[in-house]
């Protein structure tokens, strides 16, 4: 009874974010039709956002939060980011075919009579890239320094993908170069939307070191939380130069999960994660608009709570472990300001430092990583503006 009550603070806090998000006056109206059937009856616009409803249901809560200027610009990069996604995750495609589309996809992605058939592997995806004209015709609407800036990330990560259409994620750079090309892309390009909107400071698209990590920290985090759901897929996004050092094959963890091989390699490849932290709060720390700060942190810290949820976690090697849909819920609800980023931040960094074993070899890595992502929350300096850096790519792209 006592741990009843105790918990009743959190449950209750939880259901009225949970409320709040469902009806909330911003929240995304569900939509229960098909996208082919919708097409034919809604505006562009309309359509571009049922289906940012379909294919992601997070991000579509945090994008309409955004300043209004902001929002068709975002959801507009979105999916078009989300049509490249989909050739590139098409198996049935011909290799041929696939590196033809991902690298014209930065010119078709205006083309207002764009419509792919029988590409994708799920309905929604499907669905979108056959009505892929009505997200052309909208795109065509942006202003045009909108428009420079998706068509810019778009070709870039149209490249990187046929690179690794090509090749296996072998190595550790590799694994760095995979997540900067599919989610450190989208870092630079949020930057560059956000700068040219005014809402930003105009130094802020020039950051690449800090919104390469913004997206790799993300990108390594459902990589790492969705090893189990992949294997069964027969997907492999994880370097085998990592995880070679610790099994005989990659699905071996999921046959010993609580071995202490599996716990360390899960442990080595949550800290690589971790690791990316310190970036991403120096980078909010530059965002002086609230709704686009808001926009940022929110998957930050969701992240940061699977991370710490997954750390040394053997369940993540057997099943999908996700946070609970009402602590979700209360993130999307409650975080508004670097205070409430430093206190989630500092309420993972308890739950990991918990589960820290001398058992395990690795967990002296994670006890430094936390030292520095305590040095970067606790620190009242300003991050400094850094001049543009290149991330290193191949030539032969
Ligand atoms: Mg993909």
């Amino acid at each position: 009874m006592s741990r009843l009550l105790f918990q009743l603070p959190t449950a209750f806090s939880e259901l009225k974010a949970l409320y709040s998000l469902k009806f909330g006056s911003d929240a995304p109206k569900p939509v229960k039709e098909s996208l082919h059937v919708l097409a034919a009856e809604m505006a562009d616009m309309e359509f571009c956002y049922a289906a940012l409803d379909k294919v992601s249901r997070s991000f579509a809560v945090v994008i309409r939060q955004l300043p209004h200027e902001l929002r068709n610009p975002v959801c507009l990069f979105y999916l078009t980011l989300r049509g490249l996604d989909t050739i590139e995750d098409d198996m049935n495609l011909p290799l041929s075919q696939k590196t033809e589309l991902l690298r014209n996809f930065h010119i078709e992605c205006s083309n207002e009579k764009l419509s792919l058939k029988n590409i994708g592997d799920s309905e929604a995806y499907r669905h979108l890239i056959l009505h892929y004209y009505k997200v052309a015709r909208a795109f065509n609407q942006l202003d045009e320094k909108y428009q420079t800036v998706i068509k810019d990330i778009c070709k870039k990560m149209g490249e990187g993908m046929v690179y690794f259409a090509e090749r296996k994620v072998y190595s550790e750079a590799d694994y760095n170069l995979y997540c900067h090309y599919v989610a450190g892309l989208v870092g630079y390009g949020l930057s560059g939307l956000f700068s040219v909107s005014g809402y930003e400071d105009e130094r802020l698209q020039y950051q690449l070191r800090l919104s390469n990590e913004m997206g790799l920290m993300l990108q390594k985090t459902n990589i790492i939380r969705d090893y189990h759901e992949d294997l069964s897929e027969g997907r492999i996004f994880l370097p085998e130069e990592i995880w070679g050092e610790y099994a005989p094959s990659f699905h071996w963890f999921a046959e010993n999960p609580t071995h202490t091989n599996s716990i360390n390699c899960w442990i080595a490849l949550t800290n690589n994660a971790l690791q990316h932290i310190p970036s991403c709060i120096s980078y909010l720390k530059l965002l002086k608009n609230n709704q686009v700060f808001r926009f940022c942190a929110i998957p930050q810290i969701m992240a940061f709570a699977t991370l710490a949820e997954v750390y040394a976690n053997p369940k993540v090697l057997r099943q999908n472990v996700k946070i609970r849909k009402g602590l979700a819920a209360r993130y999307m609800v409650e975080t508004t300001s670097m205070q409430q980023v430093i206190d989630a931040a500092e309420k993972a960094l308890i739950q990991i430092e918990s589960k820290i074993n001398s058992a395990y070899s690795n967990c002296a890595e994670t006890q430094k990583i936390i030292t520095e992502i305590r040095a970067v929350l606790y620190s009242h300096n300003k991050h400094r503006w850094e001049l543009p850096e290149l991330i290193a790519e191949p030539e032969t792209v």
